[in-house]
């Protein structure tokens, strides 16, 4: 086994989750730290983008961490989402920007919550506490998670810290974050290679409130009619994954990133929810949300309210 600290995102990675984890690293190194930036699963079709722009490759994959190793999570907290074998691990330090839920630890460790759009800008202000200058390839790295978590700054997770840290990050990594941005987005909606089953996990985080365990998926299209021609294998592997994971309910929402609106697809004994949740009334299992683009903040929390 390495010796090395390990850092990494949630599973089923985005960009904020592998862009933070490198971006971790290199600020440990600036601290004379030696850590690792590992990931927990498929590095998506965004953050490819990022990386090839970067010429760089993707952190090594783990599939679980042995007792006693030391971890950095960063973009998460919630066992459910991190590494198996988490319960048994050694945990140094978080840093997150999601609520707190199913996370305990035995020893005191570093923590750092802020309630940003992108755990990428709680680093940004990190480099800037410590007095750390910040280099081309980290600018870009934290410039691509903030994008992607916010939406290009569109999504109500968006905080004026974000837009403050996007907007320096931009200067120092020279590009023109609208162009960029927009390219690494649209990479990120190229889904044709993927079969159903890639497509619900390539974006999902299962939650659990009491004994009810739910899961909710996104992806991003610039047509959410393309993606519905996809419906009813969707809600075949929806059905499947309902069964084999126990869940009580399961939410796939297709998320329109031009225009802002999500269609969702929801499946499962708890669909009721939906209705409360949202005052929308499920017609062939889906809705349309207008404007609701965030799981973690519209999402999530009005159906963990309902559930
Ligand atoms: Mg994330
Ligand atoms: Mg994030
Ligand atoms: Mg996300």
């Amino acid at each position: 086994m390495e010796n090395k600290v390990f850092v990494f995102g949630h599973k089923n990675p985005d960009t904020d989750s592998i862009c933070s984890s490198m971006v971790h690293e290199i600020l440990d190194k600036k601290n004379g730290w030696e850590t690792k930036a590992v990931r927990l699963g498929n590095i998506n079709k965004e953050t490819q983008y990022v990386l090839d722009y970067l010429k760089i490759e993707a952190p090594e994959l783990i599939e679980k961490v042995e007792e006693g190793q030391e971890v950095l999570l960063v973009d998460h907290n919630e066992f459910s989402q991190s590494v198996d074998g988490i319960e048994k691990a050694k945990i140094l330090g978080v840093t997150d920007h999601h609520k707190i839920a199913n996370f305990e630890t035995s020893e005191p460790l570093y923590y750092t919550a802020k309630p940003y759009g992108c755990t990428a800008t709680i680093l940004y202000e990190e480099f800037k506490a410590l007095g750390h200058t910040i280099e081309r390839k980290e600018a870009i790295l934290m410039a691509s998670a903030i994008i992607s978590d916010t939406l290009l700054l569109k999504s109500p997770t968006t905080t004026q810290k974000d837009k403050k840290a996007l907007e320096e990050l931009e200067t120092i990594a020279g590009i023109n974050v609208n162009e960029y941005g927009l390219e690494m987005l649209k990479a990120g909606t190229d889904l044709d290679d993927f079969t159903e089953e890639e497509l619900i996990n390539i974006d999902s985080k299962v939650f659990e409130k009491e004994n009810i365990k739910y899961e909710i998926a996104q992806v991003n299209t610039v047509s959410i009619e393309d993606v519905l021609k996809r419906e009813e294998k969707l809600k075949e592997v929806i059905n499947k994954t309902i069964e084999e994971k126990g869940l009580s309910l399961f939410v796939l929402a297709i998320t329109d990133i031009l225009n802002s609106n999500s269609e969702i697809i929801a499946l499962g004994e708890k669909t009721d929810v939906i209705k409360v949740a949202f005052n929308k009334e499920l017609e062939n299992d889906k809705a349309l949300l207008e404007g609701v683009v965030s799981r973690k903040k519209q999402l999530l929390p009005n159906i963990d309210k309902n559930i």
